[in-house]
């Protein structure tokens, strides 16, 4: 498989290429050339595989003959190995035609593991082959980083720099990434907000001089392609248990940068049948805006109860606008410079894509914005209907996929991101008895904690590469 850039102005790469590298060098993202298609009568034949049989039938297409079949599914079932459910992300029915997919029973406690488990294994095997040694830098919003810790610390292979906003993720979410020891981990609370972190990712990305020669950065949030390709597998999964091909399923996906909906979005194009695809923010919500009055404007920062999805840009979101204009790059590059380069207030009024390209979004996507009040009352709510403690994420999911749902007799999925005593601040606000941690985590707040706090500046964030690797 091929893969290209989304600004239209570097050369083909193959998937080991884009497994190695962060945004492309002409500063899009890589997207495969082609998608594999499957027919209908391919996918009902997937209804018996297990999860890790179902994801080597997806994944297996956008690798190729790169990495050997027998070592990719030893990586694909030692990575879901590890999940406290048989099911790996099995289903839990709400309300009638009303489910919730929980991918939350990975080592970290979001849907980071389904992704970042297997990407630590990749980048291990690829590495090894390779005789080659890489710097891993990531930022976090609180749950990728745990995810890319756990994911990676095993190789000797890699040095792994996680960057969080100092006193802006939860106290769960902190220590799970500060607990982790190892000679090869180093975690950087930022003094600034997750977008400080991803501007100062990226800027380390654009000059890696201060590196040594023989190292380069990888990647580990979701501007990696190896990651969205592994969230399309649950898309098929849940509705594969719903009745798919033959049944048309909804889903409703808690997102921030735009990358666990984008999955979404090339599970369908890929073949399967989903009715309504729901964008579901909190009161960060360019995307809601975008989707429901054609505005694609940067607003000001909130703080909410869901901060896994507190951003202000989705990066992600570069990829599907790659389609929707048609997978021309030059275009792209120019409306994406026009969002950067615009002075705040008039970039609020103007940026907007054609009348004909607004009606292709809205007949792809619905979407809602839910603030934490109403965050709270899902959270009580479905406590209190079902005895079920929703994380706050999800609960942002649920609501937005009531409000948007549009055909009860089709089956609506509700992702599930997280498990609940992750966020014991909105659970505590909703009134609802908090969750317990799971065993492996029990003693959690014990564990000794290690990382340091660093100015928002880019030579402070690459100084202390240099002096660390
Ligand atoms: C990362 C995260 C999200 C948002 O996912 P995106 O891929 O960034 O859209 C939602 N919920 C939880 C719990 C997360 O960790």
């Amino acid at each position: 498989m091929k893969y290209i850039s989304t600004r239209g102005a570097c050369p083909e790469q193959n998937f080991e290429e884009v497994l190695l590298a962060g945004m492309a060098p002409d500063g899009g993202l890589y997207v495969p050339a082609e998608l594999p298609q499957f027919s209908m009568d391919e996918i009902r034949s997937w209804k018996s595989l297990s999860y890790p049989e179902l994801a080597l039938k997806i994944i297996t297409p956008f690798i190729g003959d790169e990495i050997e079949a027998g070592a990719l599914r030893e990586i694909i079932e030692e990575s879901y190995d590890g999940f406290d459910d048989p099911d790996v992300a099995p289903l839990r029915a709400l309300n009638q035609n009303e489910w919730l997919l929980e991918l939350y029973h990975g080592p970290t406690l979001a849907f980071k593991d389904f992704a970042l488990q297997v990407l630590g294994r990749l980048l291990d095997h690829v590495l090894r082959k390779n005789d080659q040694r890489v710097v891993i830098l990531g930022a976090t919003s609180g749950d990728t980083g745990s995810a890319a810790l756990e994911g990676c610390r095993h190789s000797d292979r890699v040095d792994i720099y996680i960057l969080h906003p100092h006193q802006r993720v939860s106290d769960v979410q902190r220590k799970q990434m500060t607990t982790i020891a190892g000679d090869n981990v180093f975690n950087l609370a930022v003094e600034g907000n997750f977008d400080d972190c991803q501007r100062l990712v990226k800027g380390a990305f654009a000059d890696q001089g201060f590196l040594p020669s023989d190292r380069q950065l990888v990647a580990v949030n979701s501007i990696n392609w190896a990651r969205i390709m592994m969230q399309i597998v649950y898309y098929f999964s849940a509705a594969l248990k719903l009745g798919a091909p033959d049944q048309a399923v909804s889903f409703s996906v808690p997102t921030g940068n735009f990358g666990d909906i984008y999955a979404g979005y090339l599970a369908r194009r890929m073949g399967l049948s989903i009715a309504q695809l729901i964008v579901a923010t909190n009161e960060n919500d360019i995307l809601h805006r975008f989707i429901s009055r054609n505005e694609y404007a940067v607003a000001e920062l909130t703080q909410t109860y869901s901060p896994s999805m507190d951003i202000l840009i989705s990066s992600n979101f570069e990829r599907y606008l790659f389609d929707l204009f048609a997978r021309n790059g030059t275009e792209l590059a120019e409306f994406m410079a026009r969002l950067s380069a615009k002075p705040r207030a008039e970039n609020q009024a103007n940026l907007s894509v054609s009348k004909q390209q607004w009606q292709q979004v809205r007949a792809c996507f619905d979407s809602a914005s839910v603030d934490d009040e109403t965050t709270c009352e899902v959270i009580a709510e479905v406590f209190a209907s079902h005895g079920i403690v929703l994380d706050p994420h999800t609960a942002v999911g649920v609501k937005a996929g009531r409000l948007c749902n549009q055909d009860p007799a089709v089956p609506m999925v509700m992702l599930a991101t997280a498990h609940p005593a992750k966020f014991s601040d909105a659970i505590a606000a909703a009134g609802v008895e908090l969750a317990a941690l799971p065993r492996h985590l029990q003693d959690l707040f014990d564990r000794e904690e290690r990382y340091t706090v660093i100015a928002n500046d880019l030579q402070a964030v690459t100084d202390y590469l240099k002096h660390h690797s």
